[in-house]
């Protein structure tokens, strides 16, 4: 017998407004003095500037950290570390996309422990931490419901991986109104990361039946609603569907992990600079044609769950359909190949075994139901570089 390990968030507010409900959550949690951990956009778009009207209504003591970058790093997480030590803060509220998220996850993690993140990387497992309140702006890396910050090591460029229980939040407040100023953009590689959450959770050799019901919906709503999103961002329904099925994307792979399309994806962000969403995207294709045959049956209920394919059709032409059909997304959603980019053909090419070598390290290819070799992986990344 197999027994599923699942770990959530304490308290999940989820709906138009449930950021609002901060100073709620901090009374049930008892926090007197949190560090409130964000980036220059959440100010420059009054987004921090709402948040810190709440708390002083409700008179509380807080403070500011607001210069979270994209893809955080050991020594941007530093500034923020030292910033929480100084005024004693009793826990964080992270305030927006999955940086300013991984980088108060971080914090609160480092808070309680000598040495550098490197120290705390997977395979270690985090298991204790301060408590961590987390507000999303994108839908998006799910990560306020997951048991993961990704840092980047300032030292190596490596992007780690960290896990464990102390990188949980003990509370996620999920409002789909702050992800109505996301541009273009960053509505689709945000979403786009979602579904691969979403679809690598479902293959994933640690897949339960737990999270295959959260995987499945979250997929079919990313699916249902990601073109629209981006399209007519005021759709607050399509808002609304991308939000919940980030955060269930986020729960699905935090308890059954993700597989090869983020073990190649991490390496690709660390050494170009790609964001994150669009370098898992540019992958989707080509890893998921690479990986059907090991799993045809979970491909295939993937492309009739996304509504690709209906029951006529058999697994094989299920998920040959999959494959067509994600390519198609890409097109739609304009994701370029890492070529078209822009990165420089000379330095793609020199970094693939040292990418491969990161990504094997990371664990997760591991979880894939086809497990590559390291050749395998930078076949992969040829594959990719141009793929139309
Ligand atoms: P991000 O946090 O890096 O933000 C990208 C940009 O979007 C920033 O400039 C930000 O200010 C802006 N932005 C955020 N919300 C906005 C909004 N509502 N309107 C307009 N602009 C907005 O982007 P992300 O994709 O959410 O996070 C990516 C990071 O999360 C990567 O480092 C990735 O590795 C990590 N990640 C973590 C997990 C996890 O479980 N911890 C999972 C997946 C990805």
């Amino acid at each position: 017998m197999t027994t599923a390990n699942i770990n959530l968030p304490r308290i999940l507010k989820v709906g138009g407004g449930a950021s609002r409900e901060l100073p709620l959550v901090l009374g049930t949690l008892g926090l007197n003095n949190p560090l409130v951990v964000t980036d220059p956009f959440m100010v420059e778009c009054g987004y921090l500037e709402r948040l810190q009207a709440d708390l002083e209504d409700a008179g509380l003591i807080y403070g500011v950290f607001s210069d979270c970058i994209p893809d955080p790093t050991t020594d941007s997480v530093t500034s923020a570390l030292n910033q929480f030590r100084d005024k004693n803060h009793d826990g964080v509220v992270a305030l927006g996309g999955g940086s300013s998220l991984d980088t108060a996850k971080a914090v609160a993690i480092l808070a309680l422990r000598d040495g550098p993140m490197r120290d705390y990387k997977v395979p270690y497992q985090i298991d204790t931490g301060l408590p961590i309140i987390a507000i999303p702006t994108t839908a998006g890396t799910g990560s306020e419901a997951t048991k993961v910050a990704v840092i980047t090591d300032t030292e190596t460029n490596e992007k780690m991986l960290c896990m464990g229980l102390g990188l949980m939040p003990v509370a996620a407040l999920v409002d789909f109104e702050l992800t109505l100023t996301m541009p273009y953009r960053l509505t689709a590689d945000t979403g786009l990361d979602s579904l691969c959450h979403a679809l690598e959770a479902y293959v994933s050799r640690k897949a339960n039946p737990f999270t295959d019901s959260v995987a499945l919906t979250a997929m079919r709503t990313i699916y249902q609603n990601i073109r629209t999103a981006c399209e007519d961002p005021e759709n607050r329904s399509a808002r609304e569907a991308m939000m919940l099925a980030a955060t269930q994307g986020g729960i699905a792979f935090s308890n059954a992990s993700v597989t090869l399309i983020h073990g190649m994806s991490r390496p690709m962000g660390a050494m170009f600079h790609i964001p994150h969403g669009l370098s898992n995207a540019m992958l989707l294709p080509a890893v998921t044609a690479w990986s059907v045959d090991e799993s045809q049956d979970r491909y295939a209920k993937c492309s009739r769950i996304m509504g690709m394919s209906d029951d006529a059709k058999d697994d094989k032409q299920a998920v040959d359909t999959l494959v067509r059909e994600l390519k198609a997304l890409n097109r739609d959603l304009s994701v370029p190949n890492p070529a078209q980019y822009g990165i420089k053909e000379s330095k793609w090419f020199d970094s693939l075994e040292m990418m491969a070598e990161q990504a094997l390290v990371s664990g997760s290819p591991a979880n894939n139901p086809r497990i590559p070799s390291s050749d395998e992986i930078v076949d992969l990344y040829k594959q990719v570089w141009a793929e139309q």
